[in-house]
């Protein structure tokens, strides 16, 4: 008997019939012998719905509040779930995140989980029933309750498998598994069985849309393996776990893009000391979340600095970089929207030579101009023009011979 935390997200539960489905599919698990625990996302696009009634009602968008409203979204969900689980003989309990335990802190609309007590699940687990459990949501330290912020009902499962000591904690979506490549862009991108925390990680910062970041990190921190698989077609997917020190690492594991950020070029900067600190300490202050970051060599004592921000920033980076063109000495500030990034992620590049090299011949062969170029010990990323980037992904995936095991 194997003890079994299972995440679905919208998509999974979208509708009536869907939700009949994943509850077959829970009580067929059940069936075998296993205990489930259940975290639930609100259905289809209820919470994008449910923040589309929020701006038309109000300016002020007061944080007890929203975390009150879209926290009803999971709750209708894991309520409808433990019906339709009623009513093929399954017995079930809905919690709400407060109910299960999970106490986060103060922080509305993005709150952190602090600790999971997780007795009444426990308890529901003793009495034989599945316990379904609303996602994204948890009880402050205040007595409020929070939200764990979009794609929080990920870690919701990963928190749950961790407290219970879940035998595997799978994160069941609307595709069936991490690819080498996005297969909307490369169609002969192949499914991954396993890859690294790491590698995920970095998966995600570059532009590879689930599973979400945040669970990730969470689950690496805790050592909770994830699966990542269809709640479609029900097969397996991929294992996302701590690296095997004993099996070699795939040199290139995937390709991603990115095109959701932007460029800012502040041009003709004096090279000295706190030009930098006082731009970036000043998009600091407006929150916006600088990604890649780029300084040419000074000549004739003048540099340029380059930076990438998500592209709904981008006016307000370049307003807070031209309030400081006077002070820093700037000759001007140049904004560029029509940017992506295409990234090359690999356990193996670490002790590989020539991974760059391959990749920046790639890119000139298909004449594809790279803008920046930023690493880390298992990632290679090139800014490029935004209509070039499929281009970039298709040829890097077949250098690479990604589609072959
Ligand atoms: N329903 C929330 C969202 O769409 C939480 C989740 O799905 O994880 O972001
Ligand atoms: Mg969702």
């Amino acid at each position: 008997m194997a003890l079994v935390v299972m995440k679905f997200g919208g998509t999974s539960v979208g509708d009536a019939e869907r939700m009949r489905t994943v509850a077959d599919y829970i009580a067929r698990t059940v069936r075998r012998g296993n205990q489930v625990v259940v975290a639930v996302s609100a259905m289809g696009k209820e919470t994008d719905e449910l923040l589309h009634l929020a701006a038309q009602v109000s300016n002020t968008h007061p944080g007890r509040e929203m975390d009150m409203l879209i926290t009803a979204g999971e709750r209708k969900a894991m309520a409808l779930l433990c019906m339709a689980l009623h009513d093929i003989g399954i017995e079930s309990a809905s919690f709400t995140g407060s109910q299960a335990g999970i106490i986060t802190d103060c922080e509305h609309t993005k709150a952190k989980i602090l600790e999971v007590r997780a007795d009444r699940v426990r308890e529901a687990l003793a009495a034989g029933q599945v316990a379904v459990v609303g996602g994204a949501q948890g009880v402050s330290t205040d007595r409020e309750v929070t939200f764990l912020g979009r794609g929080g009902t990920d870690t919701t499962a990963v928190a749950l498998a961790r407290a219970l000591d879940a035998d595997s904690c799978e994160i069941y979506t609307d595709v069936s598994g991490v690819f080498t490549a996005d297969p909307r862009v490369v169609p002969e991108a192949r499914r991954l069985k396993r890859l690294s925390f790491e590698e995920m990680l970095e998966m995600c910062a570059a532009g590879c849309p689930k599973p979400a970041m945040r669970s990730v990190e969470f689950a690496r921190n805790h050592q909770v393996r994830l699966h990542v698989r269809s709640a479609f077609t029900w097969e397996p997917g991929t294992w996302i776990e701590e690296e095997d020190p004993e099996v070699e690492q795939a040199i290139i594991s995937a390709v991603t893009s990115d095109s959701s950020e932007a460029k800012v070029t502040v041009a003709g900067v004096p090279d000295h000391p706190g030009v930098a600190a006082r731009l970036f300490r000043a998009l600091a202050d407006r929150s916006i979340n600088v990604d890649m970051i780029e300084q040419n060599v000074s000549l004739a004592g003048t540099t340029d600095i380059s930076f990438t921000v998500p592209r709904e920033d981008l006016k307000t980076a370049c307003e807070t970089a031209e309030g400081l063109k006077v002070e820093i000495e700037a000759r001007e500030v140049l904004a560029d929207p029509d940017i992506a990034t295409v990234s090359l992620i690999g356990a193996g590049m670490k002790t590989h030579p020539g991974i760059s090299a391959t990749m920046f011949e790639t890119l000139a062969n298909e004449g594809i101009n790279i803008e920046m170029i930023s690493t880390s010990s298992i990632r290679l990323t090139c800014v490029v023009r935004a209509e070039l980037v499929d281009k970039a992904v298709v040829s890097l995936h077949r250098a690479f011979k990604l589609e072959g095991e």
